[in-house]
């Protein structure tokens, strides 16, 4: 006999394909702040996240009429029709993600908006209803808060137990994407274990930092030597014209020679249109382009990709971190054209001064 699934059992099902993980959670509170314009993002993890993560922005806050719909799936104040994809600017666009945390876990939001005064409490229930409010203290900006992540999904609440260090180091990566693509905002986690135990994982300056500054506040140690060496290791990438006319892309790669201390290849980022993206086959290109100058190493690589919008389909995977491009071989192309072209000028340089 074919029955419908009930309601709040679809709910469910589909909340755990949009939540898919720790750092998927954590990715799309932190969108929402900087969707919010928020120029300070303070973040505290306890027990790796398990206990709770809680995320506060200093951005628009949220207006007392969107307080009912605010978690409700498919509500959205950022897209109004199908169209509108196209020229998305913000990371946000399906209204799914305050929705689907109240199904994996327990959400609380306080929020303040400039005209609002004082601030309020809120309290979804699992269905996204807005299920308590009270009034309190609060600055012009939002808190959002997910306790208890997985607590309807046992399987996956046992696997993030088991693996919860590992889960969290993936958040760390994925934040500090955010903190690459935006240098202007000041981003802190603190990491709570046990009753008092803090620790701070990471800080960027935000204000007028530059891509540079932060890449020394995530990696650079507490030396200014390394700092130094940073600086110098990394050369500004070119754009060249390739077979994908249109395409800019701009950032920082290694220079070939010279050691970053590890050598790894999870030191790489790449960002389409602003967008931080798990892109394996450009990470692949740009590692090819390298190996003709270095074998032993992988490049540490910032790399921005900018292109027409109708060219990237954002609306792809639920986390959004996989794309869809019209024309993914030429981009591939275009891009490994480019660091060849970047590592080429600079292995130049390198030979005029040693005048060989
Ligand atoms: P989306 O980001 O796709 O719109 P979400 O479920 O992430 O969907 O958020 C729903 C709505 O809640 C957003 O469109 C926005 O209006 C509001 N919102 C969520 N988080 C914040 C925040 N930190 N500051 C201000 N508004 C927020
Ligand atoms: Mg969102």
């Amino acid at each position: 006999m074919i029955r419908q699934i009930r309601r709040e059992d679809v709910h469910r099902i589909c909340s755990g394909q949009v939540v898919l993980s720790l750092s998927v959670a954590l990715k799309e509170i932190v969108e929402n702040g900087l969707d919010a314009g928020a120029k300070t993002i303070t973040i505290k993890a306890k027990d790796y996240g398990l206990d709770y993560i809680e995320v506060a922005d200093d951005g628009s806050g949220i207006e007392d009429s969107n307080f009912a719909s605010l978690a409700k799936k498919h509500h959205t104040s950022k897209i109004a029709q199908f169209e509108d994809l196209e020229t998305v600017g913000t990371f946000g666009f399906r209204g799914e993600a305050l929705s689907s945390l109240c199904a994996v876990s327990e959400l609380t939001v306080t929020t303040s908006t400039s005209s609002s005064g004082a601030g309020h409490d809120l309290h979804y229930d699992a269905d996204g209803e807005l299920a308590a409010k009270k009034p309190c203290a609060r600055e012009r900006g939002t808190t959002v808060k997910i306790a208890n992540l997985f607590h309807s999904l046992p399987v996956r609440l046992t696997e993030l137990r088991k693996h919860k260090k590992r889960e969290f180091a993936k958040l760390v990566s994925m934040l500090q994407g955010y903190c690459m693509v935006r240098p202007d905002v000041q981003f802190s986690l603190t990491h709570i274990q046990g009753n008092s135990a803090r620790r701070l994982v990471l800080k960027t300056r935000g204000g007028d930092a530059s891509v540079l500054d932060v890449a020394t506040a995530l990696f650079g140690s507490k030396t200014v030597q390394f700092a130094i060496v940073l600086t110098k290791t990394l050369t500004e990438i070119k754009t060249v014209d390739g077979p994908l006319p249109g395409l800019k892309v701009s950032g920082y790669v290694s220079k070939p020679m010279q050691t970053l201390g590890r050598s790894s290849p999870d030191r790489q980022f790449f960002f389409i249109n602003q967008r931080p993206c798990e892109f394996a086959k450009l990470s692949r290109a740009v590692n090819e382009a390298y190996r003709a100058y270095n074998k032993n190493q992988y490049p540490f690589v910032v790399a921005h990709l900018h292109m027409p919008q109708q060219e990237v389909d954002v609306n792809v995977t639920p986390d959004k971190r996989t794309l869809f491009f019209h024309k993914e071989q030429a981009l591939l192309e275009t891009t490994k054209l480019c660091i060849t072209e970047t590592i080429k000028a600079f292995e130049g340089t390198m030979l005029l001064k040693t005048g060989a």
